[in-house]
């Protein structure tokens, strides 16, 4: 039995079962049995694989909308350039190099990462070693200097724990894991009701809650509408708010049942593009699309970029570029990572237009 589960039955067995939100926020960041600090879960040996980890190109071109971003924004400097979550700090190593040619922009930047697993922070420092930008790290947002800042959270959304609530006859009851008769793990229902969500879904429907999601989209949101920059969300999700559940487990590139093995497995739900959007307005800034992935990467030319890497490739690099490039805008299913991931921005009031982003 591992050390997490053994945890989390004496939780249990003292407190009664737990929610959501709490399994999930243990099971991926218990300071020494979590997932993230435990494990480095990305690439082919991993058990699933991030944009970033597929081709340079991405990191490269947002490094290029933040410059662009920036320049719309007037020039600040300092611009702090942050990310939320940065795994194994690739985006931004591919970010920092090609935004390096804007030679104003790359003057003007102190890059901040937001990262809670000292594993993942070390990968961070060794990647970016090489940068002379002045570099910070931070645990939790509220960490962030003010000021100006573009931040960029890709798959960083769907890592946050979300609850789920159950309509009924008798009202609304919160999910909770508790431990059955041969001690494994089980979902089971608050004894008391919850208070009544204000949603008018079926008796028997489940919704799902991203509430630190939203919480932290809230603080973001007003940061970004007060000090000025942009934040680009880029995620897995869905547009209109909806009902049942998202909630997965992921174990070598395939789906594993999420209380099967608490801390072994990367646990991840849907983001809610649309509750994120209502959160961002209500703290008074603007925000850019959701569109996919696609018509994003797709406006700020990764066509043509592939086009230029596949100028100096050897026959065999020029494929791998050509399968990346499919890979990341690809359409074809409504699980190809093109359509399923949405690229969604905020900004202050009076910014109107962004790349990426058709007004
Ligand atoms: N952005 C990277 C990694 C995505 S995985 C990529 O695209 O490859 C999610 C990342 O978020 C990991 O680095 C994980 O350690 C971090 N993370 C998860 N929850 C967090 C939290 N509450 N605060 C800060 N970082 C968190």
């Amino acid at each position: 039995m591992s050390e997490l589960l053994r945890e989390l039955r004496e939780i249990i067995a003292q407190e009664g079962p737990i929610s959501l939100d709490r399994y999930m926020s243990l099971a991926l960041s218990h300071p020494r049995y979590g997932y993230y600090a435990t494990r480095d879960p990305f690439g082919a040996t991993g058990d699933f694989i991030t944009a970033p980890e597929i081709s340079q190109m991405f990191g490269e071109l947002i490094g290029l909308w933040a410059a662009e971003v920036w320049r719309l924004a007037g020039g600040p400097r300092p611009m702090r350039l942050i990310e939320l979550g940065p795994g194994r700090g690739t985006l931004m190593a591919d970010a920092l190099r090609a935004l390096h040619s804007v030679h104003a922009f790359a003057d003007a930047i102190e890059v901040h990462l937001v990262e809670t697993s000292p594993r993942l922070i070390e990968a961070q420092r060794t990647k970016l070693a090489s940068f002379d930008t002045p570099m910070h790290w931070h645990a939790r947002i509220e960490e962030l200097p003010r000021g100006a800042a573009i931040i960029v959270a890709n798959e960083f959304f769907d890592a946050l724990p979300v609850q789920h609530f159950v309509r009924t006859a008798e009202g609304w009851y919160e999910r909770r894991v508790a431990v059955d008769a041969d001690g494994k793990l089980t979902f089971g229902l608050s004894q008391q009701a919850t208070r009544a969500n204000g949603l008018s879904v079926p008796e028997g429907s489940l919704v799902e809650i991203g509430s630190i999601a939203r919480e932290m989209m809230r603080e973001l949101a007003k940061k970004i509408g007060s000090e000025g920059g942009a934040l680009l969300v880029i995620d897995y999700g869905y547009t209109q708010t909806q009902t049942g559940e998202t909630l997965q487990g992921v174990r070598n590139h395939g789906f594993v049942d999420p209380l099967h093995a608490p801390g072994e497995c990367d646990l991840t739900a849907h983001v809610d593009f649309a509750a994120l959007a209502r959160e961002a307005e209500a703290a008074g800034a603007r925000v850019h699309g959701p569109v996919t992935q696609a018509q994003f990467l797709s406006a700020l030319g990764i066509a043509e970029r592939a086009q230029m890497l596949k100028r100096n490739a050897r026959p065999a690099q020029a494929e791998a570029i050509d399968a990346a490039l499919k890979r990341l805008i690809d359409r074809s299913r409504p699980a190809s990572m093109g359509q399923l991931f949405k690229a969604m921005a905020v900004t202050p009031k009076n910014m109107h237009a962004l790349p990426g982003f058709a007004s």
